[in-house]
């Protein structure tokens, strides 16, 4: 594996191996590497000649400044994981080099990105966007690869790489969870083991919204209502939306049917966490 930290040196590397016939798959995260990230890698490496991984904990899509420098990081271990999964290159880039002097460029995805996380934590999806626009240019990847943990931030990709004629196939991989349900989240290190425990109520409450819809409950407001007053009977949650809408365009809907996708979001502690599921109506 190579680390890369410039973006002329990383064009250069993809330039010679695009000319070389080879297809390459693109994974952006911000590091602190867990299961859920080494999906996406090995998917990347499986369906491409070479996998790309980025490691960039983007400064401009943390709302808090806080938030941002408590960000679990650890590059040495995620040198070694990226490694052990047969990535080719890792880019390492510093916000300087991301943002240099001079920088006056957003990328806003505009409705999808003004509820939900959007409406929660203001300025996010444009950091976001605008750095996933950068990473898809630099790398020119055949395909880029991104979890539905985020399913927000996949629909809002998808529709960058759309509207800006981006040729990268956008890729979504389901969920990693732990055995109790917890989805993977480099934010769970920051949980204490009374909050880790408490964090199953999310998986339980959208367990429980398909367990409804198998039963033939159809409303959305009712199967999203059922969540929320799930997670409020747990005091160690601090709910901030649970929601039943439809899985592209994230608007309301009143039934499921045609596909719904059941959103959460909780704060425990002073660690936020999402998660989410597509309801099956059948
Ligand atoms: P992050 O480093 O948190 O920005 O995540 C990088 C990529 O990994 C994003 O596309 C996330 O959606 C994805 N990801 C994070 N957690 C999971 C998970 N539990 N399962 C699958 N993908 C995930």
């Amino acid at each position: 594996m190579q680390t890369i930290t410039e973006i002329a040196d990383l064009r250069a590397a993809l330039r010679d191996a695009h000319q070389a016939g080879k297809t390459i798959g693109l994974v952006p995260t911000m590091g602190a590497f867990h299961e859920g990230h080494l999906s996406l890698m090995r998917r990347a490496k499986a369906e491409n000649d070479l996998a790309v991984v980025t490691l960039f904990v983007n400064p401009t899509q943390f709302n808090e400044r806080d938030d941002f420098d408590r960000y679990p990081r650890d590059p040495a271990r995620d040198v070694r994981m990226a490694e052990a999964e047969g990535v080719d290159f890792l880019f390492t880039p510093t916000p300087h080099t991301m943002y240099p002097q001079g920088f006056d460029t957003t990328v806003i995805v505009r409705a999808l990105s003004e509820r939900l996380e959007g409406a929660s934590r203001p300025g996010h999806f444009a950091g976001v966007s605008t750095v996933v626009a950068k990473l898809l240019n630099i790398a020119q990847a055949d395909r880029a690869y991104f979890g539905e943990k985020d399913w927000q931030q996949l629909q809002i990709v998808k529709a960058l790489a759309r509207d800006l004629d981006i040729p990268t196939e956008i890729v979504g991989l389901p969920i990693v969870r732990e055995p109790d349900g917890l989805a993977l989240s480099s934010r769970n290190v920051r949980l204490t083991g009374e909050q880790r425990q408490a964090a199953t109520v999310l998986a339980l409450a959208l367990g429980n919204a398909q367990a409804l819809a198998d039963e033939g409950v159809r409303n959305a407001p009712q199967l999203a209502d059922g969540m929320r007053r799930t997670i409020e009977a747990q005091p160690l949650a601090r709910l901030d939306y649970a929601v039943v809408v439809r899985p592209d365009t994230l608007q309301e809907i009143d039934i499921i049917e045609g596909g719904a996708i059941a959103l959460v979001a909780a704060t425990f502690g002073q660690v936020r966490l999402i998660d989410n599921r597509l309801l099956r109506a059948d």
